[in-house]
């Protein structure tokens, strides 16, 4: 597995190449690359249905870039037919309770302080459509949801009327559909064409009107000062800051009402509505620098497991990781641990049974660590450690928890 620095190298083929990719949202050509992965699972929120198919999952290249005009940071190197958005996709974490009640928390917000009460509300990127279920039902809301993965077969409401879905991208195709709220949550970091995508966006919302738009995201800025490797997954092309999120939204004709932190750190919200198109060119000094050091950021966090895993594998401890989705196939195929681990385990329930996304490795339910009784446990997220814990003593298990 290569974790390094590529800045040079990537100068030398631009050179070769006559230029690089332009940036995704500013169209500016001073994009430089920083860090690079290559062969890493193309599919990581894919399930499998056997072992063979979870091994013959397509793997891709990371090229991470970081514009010099507005800080967007993309892979270069993406390939979406690569990615795969359909019914096999399975990333709720509604099992959760810290993540349940965050998902309450901010329908509250958006019922309450965004005062979205009996309105009609578009979800792009809905998955199985909990949120917008949640969110119809806090505020007496009507709902459209839109994804490719969204499964008839599990539609959180089938009684109620006035929650539809559409197993379909969000397109201009469906500007007809109107709306007071457009919120979109964990969907703009797997869109390659940011500008392409939040124009079309501003287009379909049209003249007249002035919805509220919400976008969540993963927080970047973390991502590239923690150098949390394991955050960096092929799905995600786009990689955003609150500045940079903020710049994109101008840059397509949205006013930018705000932006927000939340989940530990780990999410970026933005609050928009339709304005004029304005083009902000700061040069954001601070994340070019943090781009600089990132590579060996990841390589010492890679190290450090690589060399845990190594110690309690020769001392004997059973190793298991807990979470089997995109983060935990980031850190199985960079620390180089999937054949020392003991189980994969997954508290959700439709994942459980099924082979985890180029390891190969079979997901387990918690109960099997009474079998298992692992003395090291990998935890995929920092923010479900007690809950973690709590189930743990409810099996009478003590391992030792390490959050990656
Ligand atoms: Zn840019």
């Amino acid at each position: 597995v290569e974790v390094r620095n590529v800045a040079a190298a990537a100068d030398r083929s631009r050179v070769a190449d006559g230029g690089s990719v332009p940036c995704a949202v500013c169209s500016a050509q001073n994009v430089r690359a920083f860090f690079e992965l290559r062969g890493v699972p193309a599919r990581t929120s894919v399930i499998a249905a056997t072992r063979d198919e979870a091994l013959a999952v397509p793997r891709g290249d990371i090229l991470l870039a970081c514009c010099g005009n507005c800080g967007f940071i993309g892979n270069q190197a993406f390939d979406a037919g690569l990615t795969e958005y359909s019914g096999r996709i399975e990333d709720t974490q509604s099992c959760s309770a810290v993540y349940s009640a965050y998902l309450e928390e901010l329908a509250v917000h958006i019922v309450e302080s965004l005062g979205i009460r009996n309105r009609h509300v578009v979800e792009i990127g809905c998955g199985k459509g909990e949120f917008l279920h949640l969110l119809c039902r806090a505020g007496g809301n009507s709902g459209t949801g839109f994804d490719p993965a969204f499964r008839a077969d599990r539609h959180p409401c089938p009684d109620d009327p006035a929650v539809r879905f559409v197993a379909d991208r969000f397109s201009e195709r469906y500007s007809g559909t109107g709306a007071d709220l457009y919120v979109s949550k964990m969907t703009l970091e797997h869109i390659a064409d940011v500008r392409g995508f939040l124009g079309m966006l501003r287009r379909s919302i049209g003249a007249g009107s002035a919805p509220l738009v919400l976008f969540q995201v993963p927080e970047s800025g973390r991502i590239f000062r923690e150098g949390r490797v394991c955050d960096v997954v092929y799905e995600h092309c786009s990689y955003f800051t609150p500045e940079s999120l903020q710049a994109a939204f101008r840059r397509a004709g949205f006013e930018v009402l705000g932006t927000r932190i939340s989940y530990g750190g780990q999410h970026l919200a933005i609050e928009a509505r339709p304005g004029t198109v304005q083009d902000c060119a700061e040069r954001p000094e601070w994340l070019v620098s943090l781009a600089d050091g990132f590579a060996d950021l990841c390589r010492t966090r890679v190290r450090s497991w690589s060399a845990g895993i190594r110690e309690a594998v020769a001392a004997g401890r059973k190793i298991v990781v807990w979470g089997s989705g995109s983060r935990s196939v980031m850190f199985l195929h960079l620390s180089g641990a999937e054949q020392c681990v003991d189980g994969i385990i997954d508290i959700n329930p439709n994942r459980q049974g099924s082979w985890q996304s180029g390891t190969g490795l079979p997901i387990l339910p918690p109960e099997s660590l009474v079998d298992i009784r692992p003395d090291l446990i990998f935890v995929m997220n920092p923010i479900y450690l007690d809950e973690i814990r709590r189930l743990l003593d409810g099996f009478g298990l003590q391992p030792e928890l390490v959050a990656v």
